[in-house]
């Protein structure tokens, strides 16, 4: 391989060969996170822009970029392609699921975190994202391309959150039966009293009905005509 790439660059021209050689090497990895290795979610510029703190805006002018989902890793965006990193520290607000984070935001419009979602399904027994959202905020929103890093609906973390509360809720019953993971998960929410909170979800739909008439945040892609709230 080698000496059929230096042959090709002694007829081409040095430059020539590299290109080809890093253009696939792109091709191959540009999803990849050049510091952990993970595969990134692709990010459009427009949403680039608007995490990334003032002074570092400069090297993310036009292309997308990749977010690193990994917990452990210090990268936020990447762009192996213009060999360009955003750390998460240089981003405007702290990535939710990076292990640093203070707080897990979940809903970036509403500012919903992950203890509120945990919390409200402990003492209201709600289980659907529009039901808790609404019975939060008494609003829905629909900025997720713009307050949202990931430049798109949180509805998915959004239920996996709500399943995390639900186990949790569950757990909290057979302590004595979990392992340390599970045990360290319940731990924070043990002073919570289960569904001490009683809430009319019929009078919830109706608010809804009147406030947000047109709101599809947190629906189904099968309920909600586009693609997102
Ligand atoms: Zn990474």
């Amino acid at each position: 391989m080698f000496i059929i790439l230096f042959k090709l660059s002694l007829i081409n021209g040095r430059e020539k060969s590299y290109k080809i050689m890093l253009t696939k090497y792109y091709m191959d990895n540009q999803d990849k996170c050049p510091t952990c290795g993970k595969e990134g979610q692709k990010v459009a510029n427009f949403t680039v822009q608007r995490f990334v703190q003032k002074e570092f805006r400069k090297y993310v002018v036009e292309d997308d970029f990749y977010l690193c989902m990994e917990a452990k890793c210090e990268v936020g965006y990447f762009n192996n392609e213009i060999e360009k990193i955003v750390l998460s520290k240089n981003l405007k607000r702290p990535l939710w699921y990076k292990e640093d984070a203070e707080s897990r935001l979940i809903c970036h419009c509403t500012k919903i975190t992950e203890e509120d979602i945990i919390k409200t399904v402990i003492e209201t027994d709600l289980k659907n994202m529009r039901h808790i959202m609404f019975y939060l905020k008494e609003r829905f929103s629909n900025a997720c391309g713009s307050m949202n890093p990931l430049g798109k609906c949180c509805v998915t973390t959004f239920n996996e959150v709500i399943t995390k509360a639900r186990r949790i809720k569950q757990n909290i019953h057979i302590q004595s039966e979990l392992n340390p993971n599970l045990l360290d998960e319940i731990q924070p929410y043990l002073n919570l009293k289960e569904n001490s909170v009683k809430v009319d979800i019929n009078q919830l739909d109706k608010e809804i009905m009147i406030k947000e008439p047109t709101s599809t945040c947190g629906m189904s892609k099968e309920e909600r005509k586009s693609s997102c709230c």
